[in-house]
C-alpha cells in the first residue's frame, strides 16, 4: 500500500472508503460509524449522534461572538440500479482519470469527505470563528427526515449544504409535494356501465383542468404540477373500477404551502373526488419510527443577502474567478433550514449531472479545491452577525 502523504490525500481516500460502505436510506448505520471514527481521529471537540442517527461533529468556537456555521450533507444514497450500466463497481470507490467513482460519489459522499476533513484544512490558519458544526444526516432521499430532527436540537447561524453545485453556489430550489387523488366510481359490468359510474371519466375531467390550471409565478419561475402514477384495484378488463387513484407531483415555489396546493386542486375537483398528502411511516437505522408527510418545502435566499454576497466574494477572491449563484432544478433539504430561519447556501464539489446515474462520480480537483477554500469561507462568514439569540 502506498503511504498516505498529505492531508488532501487522506481526505480523498476517506471519500473512497465512504463509497465502499453502502448506505441505502434507513441503513446508514455502518457509514455513520465510519464517519464517527474519522471525526475521532481528526480531533473534533465534540461528536454526537442524535436519535435519528445523524452524526454531528463540532469544532468549538475560538471566538464565541462569531456566528456558528454548519456544513451538512446526507449519508443515504439511492440504489445502484442496473449494474450492467456501470463502467465501475458502484461500491468500489475506484479512483481513475481524476475522478472517484461509485454510487453516492456525487450525492453526497464527495461533499461528506471534504466537510468531515474541515479540521485539517483550517489547521494553522488561526481563524476567529464561532462553533463549526459538521452534520451528516440520514434519510434525505425520502422526505428530509434527518434534517428535521437535526434542526430540532441545533440552530446554526449559517449553513452550507453539500448537494451538487460543482463548486458554484446554489440559492434556491422548488419544493416537492406528493398529492394522492381518489376518483370514485362504481364497479359494474362493462357491458352496462353508464358514464357517471366510470371513475376514469371523472379523473379525465379533472386532468383536463389540471393541465390548464394557472401556476404560481415567483423568483424561481413557476410551480409545476404533473400527474404521475395511476392505478385501480381491478383484476378484470370487463368491469369498471370502484375508484381510480392518481399521484400528482407538485413542485412548489416559495410561498406556496401544502394547504394552498390542496385548495388549488379542490377548485377543479368534483363532488366526491378526494385529495390528500399521504402520511407515511419511516424507521431509521437507530430503530426510531417517525411519521412524515411527502411535503418538502421550497428554498430561496436572495442573491443580495449578506450571507450570499459574503460567500460569493470570499470564494471568487480565493479562486480568482467569478463564482456563479443559481438555483437548483431538484429538491434538497435546504427548505427545512429556511423554514427555521437559518440562512443556507448550496456549496459542494459534487455535480448534480452525475447524481442518481450509473456515471456517479466526483472530481478530485473539485474536492481538493472546495476543501482548500473552506478556511477562506469560514473566515469571511465569521465576520457576519449572528442570526439567532
Ligand atoms: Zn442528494
Amino acid at each position: 500500500m502506498m503511504p498516505i502523504s498529505t492531508p488532501a490525500d487522506r481526505m480523498l481516500s476517506f471519500c473512497q472508503e465512504l463509497i465502499r460502505i453502502p448506505s441505502p436510506t434507513g441503513e446508514e448505520g455502518p457509514l455513520a460509524d465510519r464517519i464517527v471514527t474519522e471525526m475521532e481521529e481528526l480531533g473534533y471537540d465534540e461528536i454526537r449522534r442524535d436519535e435519528a442517527g445523524n452524526v454531528i461533529g463540532t469544532i468549538r468556537a475560538t471566538d464565541p461572538a462569531c456566528p456558528s456555521i454548519m456544513f451538512t450533507a446526507h449519508m443515504d444514497q439511492v440504489s445502484a440500479g442496473d449494474l450492467s450500466r456501470w463502467d465501475y463497481d458502484p461500491f468500489g470507490g475506484e479512483s481513475a482519470d481524476g475522478w472517484i467513482h461509485g454510487r453516492g460519489a456525487s450525492d453526497t459522499k464527495g461533499a461528506i469527505a471534504t466537510q468531515v476533513h474541515l479540521p485539517t484544512t483550517i489547521a494553522g490558519h488561526n481563524l476567529r470563528h464561532g462553533d463549526l458544526h459538521v452534520a451528516q444526516v440520514v434519510v434525505e432521499e425520502v422526505a428530509g427526515l434527518g434534517s428535521r430532527v437535526l434542526l430540532d436540537r441545533l440552530h446554526p447561524d449559517y449553513a452550507f449544504m453539500g448537494e451538487g453545485t460543482g463548486n458554484g453556489l446554489s440559492n434556491g430550489n422548488r419544493g416537492r409535494t406528493l398529492v394522492r387523488m381518489r376518483f370514485p366510481g362504481e364497479s359494474v359490468h362493462a357491458s352496462v356501465a353508464r358514464r357517471e359510474q366510470v371513475a376514469l371519466y371523472r379523473a379525465a375531467a379533472f386532468l383536463l383542468q389540471l393541465a390548464d390550471l394557472p401556476m404560481e409565478q415567483g423568483v424561481m419561475g413557476s410551480s409545476h404540477a404533473v400527474p404521475t402514477r395511476g392505478a385501480t384495484n381491478l383484476l378484470d378488463d370487463n368491469v369498471t373500477p370502484q375508484a381510480f387513484e392518481l399521484s400528482i407531483d407538485w413542485r412548489s415555489i416559495p410561498g406556496e404551502t401544502p394547504n394552498e396546493i390542496l385548495e388549488r386542486l379542490a377548485s377543479i375537483m368534483s363532488d366526491g373526488d378526494e385529495a390528500r398528502i399521504p402520511p407515511f411511516d419511516l424507521t431509521t437505522y437507530t430503530g426510531r419510527s417517525y411519521q412524515l408527510e411527502y411535503a418538502q418545502p421550497p428554498y430561496w435566499i436572495d442573491p443580495d443577502h449578506p450571507f450570499v454576497v459574503t460567500a460569493q466574494r470570499a470564494l471568487s477572491a480565493h479562486w480568482k474567478r467569478d463564482v456563479p449563484v443559481q438555483p437548483w432544478t431538484f429538491t434538497t433539504d435546504c427548505g427545512i433550514f429556511t423554514e427555521r430561519g437559518i440562512p443556507i447556501l448550496g456549496f459542494s464539489p459534487c455535480e448534480a449531472r452525475f447524481a442518481h446515474t450509473p456515471m456517479d462520480r466526483v472530481s478530485i480537483d473539485l474536492m481538493v479545491e472546495a476543501w482548500e477554500a473552506y478556511p477562506a469561507l469560514v473566515k469571511a462568514v465569521s465576520t457576519l452577525p449572528r442570526t439567532s439569540a
